[in-house]
């Protein structure tokens, strides 16, 4: 046998040691240990992990590394960001939006952060960001799966052009219908723009999802009308409701009813920790809520859960690297998921699930999947988290195409080690 890349003595992400994996034509051929035969290039894994791709189902790729333009954030506040950005944008040229988001791409690439999902402000009649990203869509589709949502920032009915916009931006080719029913000017609102953007998604075949409940507002429920009208469109598994923060200020009676119907509908959510923690909770003295939907809950029902990046250096988040295991890190943290088993459960808030979320064809490490993976400096899931671990090689259809040196550091310590492998600390070891 002669394969394109093999790779030696791999741990897995559901624990099996000493595995091989062959690679041909893009595709992964074999998963088994001891596998023999030519290979073009030889990856020796050395024990360690390696994992399908990170995956990032919630990104703002138009404002990404747009930080300081036209000034700071000086609140930190949601609502400053969302007024900051309306100043930036009517300076975006396509030109600037599509060289940051490149420059973002290579940081994602470094990181092993191989398929994104991006929504796209509509709320500009210029319809700059959704041609900068439809254009960046393309330049990095032999790296990055880039899936772009039309996401009316100010409104769907509160922006005078954003339902036009919307359109446009789905005719242009846009992939995904999103929303923003909370920031609508009255509930009653909010629940038609939710209905009307599912009725939208149904008719062209299309996935939803929505920017649901960003809120400290407990009765700000238009998670419950998105779980009705998947229910009533037949939208099951194609529909996802993002940060639904308002869920963690919830009467906890009304959320014994309202978790089984998120299931029923298999609506997908994705908690965006750095961001829910940051800007939840700003109008309260103490105690201040933590904001961060509920994952254990969530899990216990069934419902497919994920961890999103949200913003990097943009208007609402100076800070951010790209790096989906520091997401994973803060969600586990604030949700206090601790033991063993719900920490190797974060590690697939940032791979399977939002994969899964997505529609991605092809992911996962098993014979006929894509031959996309990442060696990391770690001997787990949960000490990948712990670690933040370097990203040894990147692998996208079988060729490495990021690669890093281990991260070790030399000491100078009389009667110690001379050096220190963060990775050596591993329980066990
Ligand atoms: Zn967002």
């Amino acid at each position: 046998m002669s394969f394109d890349l093999l790779v030696k003595n791999a741990k897995l992400p559901d624990g099996r040691e000493r595995i091989d994996i062959a690679c041909r034509d893009g595709r992964i051929v074999a998963v088994e240990p001891g596998i023999s035969g030519e290979a073009g290039r030889v990856i020796e894994a050395g024990g360690r992990l390696v994992s399908p791709p990170f995956v990032d189902s919630h990104f703002h790729m138009d404002a990404t590394l747009s930080l300081g333009l036209p000034r700071m954030n000086e609140s930190g506040t949601l609502l400053e960001g969302i007024a900051l950005w309306g100043e930036l944008k009517p300076l975006l040229t396509v030109e600037a939006v599509v060289e940051r988001a490149l420059r973002y791409c290579d940081l994602a690439v470094s990181q092993g952060l191989l398929a994104i999902r991006s929504h796209v402000d509509v709320c500009d009649d210029r319809l700059t960001g959704v041609e900068a990203l439809l254009e960046v869509r393309e330049k990095v589709a032999p790296y990055i799966d880039l899936q772009l949502v039309a996401f009316p920032q100010d409104g769907l009915y509160r922006s005078p052009t954003a339902e036009r916009n919307l359109v446009r931006a789905l005719d242009m080719g846009v992939d995904v219908v999103g929303g923003i029913p909370h920031f609508e000017r009255t509930m009653d609102d909010g629940a038609r723009s939710v209905r009307a953007l599912c009725e939208l998604a149904a008719a062209r075949g299309l996935m939803v999802d929505m920017h649901c409940d960003e809120s400290d507002d407990p009765m700000s429920r238009h998670i419950e009308t998105l779980a009705c009208e998947t229910q009533r469109l037949g939208l099951h598994g194609r529909v996802a409701g993002s940060h639904l923060t308002s869920m963690h200020s919830m009467d906890n009676y009304y959320v014994s009813k309202l978790l089984p119907l998120i299931a029923e509908a298999q609506v997908h959510a994705i908690a965006n920790p750095l961001i829910n923690i940051t800007l939840q909770g700003r109008h309260d003295t103490y105690p201040k809520r933590r904001g961060q939907t509920r994952v254990p809950e969530m899990r216990k029902h069934g419902i497919n859960v994920s961890f999103g990046h949200d913003c990097v250096m943009d208007p609402w988040y100076s800070m951010g690297s790209g790096d989906m295991l520091e997401v994973a890190s803060m969600g586990l943290h604030v949700a206090q998921m601790m033991s063993r088993d719900e920490m190797r459960y974060a590690f697939e808030c940032v791979t399977t699930h939002p994969a899964r979320a997505m529609g991605l064809e092809g992911y996962g490490l098993a014979p006929g999947c894509n031959a996309d993976f990442v060696l990391l400096q770690a001997a787990d899931t949960i000490e990948a988290i712990r670690l933040r671990a370097r990203r040894l090689a990147v692998v996208r259809r079988g060729k490495v195409i990021a690669q890093s040196d281990p991260a070790t550091t030399r000491l100078s310590l009389e009667g110690r080690p001379e050096i220190v492998d963060p990775a050596a600390y591993a329980p066990g070891k």
